[in-house]
């Protein structure tokens, strides 16, 4: 175990995740909520999940179980869990006004070297630092859903965040075995939801369109492209599929390019076809089993893991 403290800022899903993502690097880990049930349920539901993984052979990072928890202390008090850290990852809820709050309490208490970062999903970073005194420590790392599992983390800075902190987060997250990229700037729906909303979009308009069921766009991914996704992405895939990328686009560029003007406008998902698309992803997964396919998803997500280990 390191002496480097890391301060988590609540304790929900995400925070849970971070701390134990940390504490497989030996971190000193503080998680802060303002609920105190909230912060003992967290500790539990670690404890479980750490243990879980370990009988499971799925554990990540250098200690075990019972030496990671060792490393993971909930607190009620703010400057516990922020003075002297190295890094301290906001995970609040996603509302600006409590997001703004919890960066000037922060930043009231965090000491020069401190990077203060976000999880957010969906905020740029300058909505809320700005009028932070460590203004230059401050960005965006943001975690994928279930981050134990999804290694991806987009770094985010501000218009004033120091490259420096930008360097150091992609170093921490490589460290603790994490897939950072870095943007040089920020943006709206940073990568991962631009593209991820460009298929969002194209998904709903053959659903609304009456090309395709829920269930079979949604194999168009999972037995289609997603095989290759996991793999490579999209470019190296068109690099792949032909000689080479310039031999690709002299190919097919007229191809995507006709293909990509019979797209319809943008839709908004709202209106009757959100019940159509609803009602469909019910026969698929009925709402009392969400858990449990969560869960199946997680499981799968580790032998993907274990897969990618051998290769
Ligand atoms: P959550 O609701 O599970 O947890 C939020 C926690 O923050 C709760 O424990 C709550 O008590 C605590 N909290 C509320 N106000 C607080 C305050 N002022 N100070 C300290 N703690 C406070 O939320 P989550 O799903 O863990 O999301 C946290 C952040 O991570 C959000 O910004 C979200 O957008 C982002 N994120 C979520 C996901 C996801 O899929 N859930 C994925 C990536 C990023």
């Amino acid at each position: 175990a390191k002496d480097e403290k890391i301060g988590i800022i609540g304790s929900g899903l995400i925070g849970r995740s971070w701390a134990m993502l940390f504490a497989g690097a030996g971190y000193q880990i503080f998680i802060y909520d303002i609920e105190s049930k909230q912060i003992d349920s967290a500790l539990v539901d670690i404890k479980q999940q750490l243990q879980r993984l370990e009988k499971e052979g799925l554990l990540r990072g250098k200690l075990n179980a019972s030496e990671q928890f060792k490393c993971i202390n909930g607190t009620l008090d703010l400057k516990q869990a922020v003075q002297d850290a190295i890094f301290v990852q906001e995970c609040v809820p996603e509302v600006l006004e409590i997001k703004k709050k919890v960066f000037k309490g922060v930043d009231d208490i965090c000491d020069a070297n401190t990077i203060i970062s976000s999880s957010t999903s969906t905020f740029v970073p300058s909505l809320f630092t700005e009028e932070l005194k460590h203004r230059k420590n401050a960005l965006v790392a943001h975690p994928i859903n279930p981050p134990y599992y999804v290694p991806l983390v987009e770094i985010v800075p501000a218009p004033w965040t120091d490259p420096n902190a930008v360097k150091r987060t992609r170093e921490l997250m490589e460290e603790i075995g994490q897939a950072p990229v870095c943007l040089t700037r920020e943006i709206p729906g940073f990568a991962l939801n631009r593209i991820q909303y460009a298929i969002l979009n194209e998904s709903w308009n053959l659903v609304a369109d009456g090309v395709l069921s829920v269930k079979d766009v949604d194999k168009v991914m999972s037995e289609g492209l997603g095989w290759r996704y996991a793999f490579l992405g999209p470019l190296e895939t068109a690099h792949l599929n032909a000689d080479g990328w310039m031999d690709y686009c002299s190919k097919y560029t007229n191809t995507i390019h006709s293909v990509s003007e019979t797209f319809k406008p943008l839709p908004k998902f709202e209106g009757p076809q959100t019940k159509v698309v609803g009602q469909q992803l019910e026969e698929m997964v009925p709402i009392q089993e969400l858990q449990s396919r969560r869960n199946w998803r997680d499981l799968c997500l580790t032998k993907l893991a274990a897969l990618k280990n051998t290769l």
